[in-house]
């Protein structure tokens, strides 16, 4: 069995095909002259591009434009007059134009390697990309391709390049596994975006697998079974047949209201971690964005985001909505989420302790570039809100009020457009907040539930504590009165409420989510379409009587044991 990082979740089954990198050895050419390789790299580069922008084209139609916008990065690079006239200083010092080509690539890509932003090593994939293509044409090699491989083919391959993406179809390609690669690489948001189940980040993936085998392939946790017998095939067969056969039922709610069984309506949106990831909640049917993880943005970097950056990611994001409302929430660092340049100091209780808005708000000239950076990205399409988390007292919510118009004041005077009336909601995610929500409903634009902070915090149980782990449960009858008073609240202060921790996709939650008034559930994207399917299922007779028995249990045990047996799936 192999292992790496699951990248896109489901089962793919199949055979092995190796993307083996051909010998671009040009240690033979001999140089022609300079007018003569100067013709031929401009050959090879105008081929390029055509084909490129081919590619591009045809990518844009079928999966994205975001995917698309990959390959037209690369034929901007190529085309940068600057790479080139690099190019052309080597040949006219007696380089041929392979040679020309490989040595300013190869010193782009070390440039590139070694920075810690994940965006700019991902350059250094395209330039790998432009390198090998690029070779291949000045030596006439032809490539391999991935549009005619035979349906059930499970791709290996060191890396899967922008180029190879083109020809990747769902039809043909069973799953994906890669040696380089993570969560967050470009591979991850295509291979997640077509749907196709990937592993990536396994070592020397080619070095283990050989063409022809057979392989089963779990882009969830992560594992691949190699050459695997009879039984295990079978179970992962009717595994993947029922994941088919879900996928296909479920495809009819993507366009649908999301409604209970007495039409009674409900805001289904998304919770996300990158521009990327809008684009796909959307395609799955996202009536909105409920939650914008924006330390997402900070991480994996040497230095903070600039408000530049943090506005096009926004606007990024706004615009991908097409008007419908965008819940970003503001940097919520701490706890378990490090970001290194920080430099916050360890902590005895982490979780306790300088996280979030605490940090935020005594870092007001970090904060406040990233609410400048989002009452910018509100400007256009005004579907931009504002939500702190992990607040615990209206002095917060004043508090961050209170920068937001110093915010507003700069930009004006400044003459930079911005929304004025951008809304500013909050997390419910400790017990203070639950206890005071009646208080905080008077500041507060609008509720969302963090049950995953709120069942840690009430229950005093550490969600990332494997050893208490059978305590942590959103089904505790203490939880389930606290997200009960927090509707209420709202419903009294008139304020919209959402959830967005991850319970809201919970099935066994749900009938007494639609009793107690929710008014928004916030899902990841692969849970968009069942969780829609399994309100519209409930009636509210039924949710009534659920929440009538569920809320006189006492134990959480019987509480699961009971939601459980009256569950829709
Ligand atoms: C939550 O606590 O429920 C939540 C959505 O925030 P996070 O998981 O990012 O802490
Ligand atoms: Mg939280």
């Amino acid at each position: 069995m192999l292992k790496g990082v699951g990248a896109s979740s489901g089962i793919g089954i199949g055979t092995i095909v190796c993307i083996r990198e051909e010998s671009l050895d040009y240690s033979k050419v001999v140089f022609q002259g300079e007018a003569e390789e100067k013709a031929r790299l401009k050959e090879a580069v105008d081929t390029f591009c055509e084909v490129t922008q081919e590619m591009a084209e045809d990518i844009r139609q079928r999966v994205g434009e975001k995917e698309s916008e990959i390959l037209s990065g690369q034929i901007m690079m190529l085309s940068d007059p600057f790479m080139t006239g690099q190019m052309e200083e080597m040949i006219a010092s007696g380089s041929c134009a392979e040679a020309a080509l490989d040595s300013v690539c190869q010193m782009y890509i070390e440039m590139f390697s070694n920075v810690d932003d994940e965006l700019m090593r991902q350059r250094a994939t395209d330039i790998r990309d432009i390198r090998t293509r690029m070779l291949r044409l000045l030596l006439g090699i032809s490539s391999v391709d991935i549009a005619s491989v035979p349906a059930g083919t499970v791709l290996a391959a060191k890396d899967l390049t922008p180029s190879m993406t083109v020809g990747l179809k769902k039809e043909n390609i069973s799953a994906i596994l890669t040696e380089i690669g993570g969560k967050t690489s470009h591979s991850a948001i295509l291979a997640r975006a077509l749907e196709i189940p990937a592993v990536l980040g396994i070592p020397q993936v080619l070095d283990q697998v050989s063409d022809g085998q057979q392989a089963i392939v779990d882009g969830e946790s992560g594992e691949v079974i190699l050459s695997p017998d009879e039984d295990t095939l079978k179970r992962y067969t009717a595994q993947w047949k029922e994941q088919q056969e879900q996928k296909a039922m479920l495809s009819v709610y993507r366009d649908r209201k999301t409604q209970d069984a007495d039409g009674r309506n409900y805001e289904l949106y998304s919770n996300i971690g990158s521009v990327a990831e809008a684009q796909i909640a959307l395609e799955n049917g996202a009536e909105g964005i409920g939650l914008f993880r924006t330390e997402f943005l900070f991480m994996d970097r040497t230095a903070m985001p600039t408000e530049q950056e943090q506005y096009e990611a926004y606007k990024a994001v706004s615009d991908i909505m097409q008007g419908k409302e965008v819940i970003i929430r503001t940097l919520d660092v701490g706890g378990d989420k490090e970001i290194s340049y920080l430099k916050m100091e360890s902590e005895q209780n982490p979780f306790l302790g300088w996280r979030a808005i605490r940090y935020c708000l005594e870092e007001s000239d970090l904060f406040k570039v990233q609410l400048r950076a989002l009452l910018r990205a509100g400007a256009e399409h005004k579907n931009i809100k504002i939500m702190l988390p992990l607040v615990t007292g209206v002095q917060e919510i004043r508090a961050a009020k209170q920068l937001l118009e110093e915010c507003k004041q700069e930009l004006a005077a400044q003459g930079i457009a911005y929304d004025d009336n951008i809304q500013v909601g909050i997390m419910i995610e400790t017990p203070a907040a639950a206890l005071i929500a009646d208080l905080l409903a008077k500041e507060a634009a609008f509720f969302s539930i963090g049950t995953n902070d709120l069942t840690q915090y009430t229950l005093a149980v550490d969600r990332g504590n494997a050893k208490v782990e059978n305590l942590y449960t959103t089904l505790h009858p203490a939880v389930l009165r606290s997200i009960r008073s927090i509707i209420r609240a709202a419903k009294e202060a008139k304020i919209p409420v959402g959830m967005c921790g991850e319970a809201a996709a919970d099935p066994a939650l749900i009938p007494l989510l639609l009793e107690f008034g929710l008014d928004e559930m916030s899902v990841s994207a692969s849970s968009i379409l069942k969780t829609r399917k399994i309100v519209s299922q409930w009636s509210q007779k039924e949710t009534a009587e659920v929440e009538q028995k569920a809320m006189q249990l006492d134990e959480p045990q019987a509480v699961e044991e009971y939601l459980l047996s009256v569950c829709k799936r």
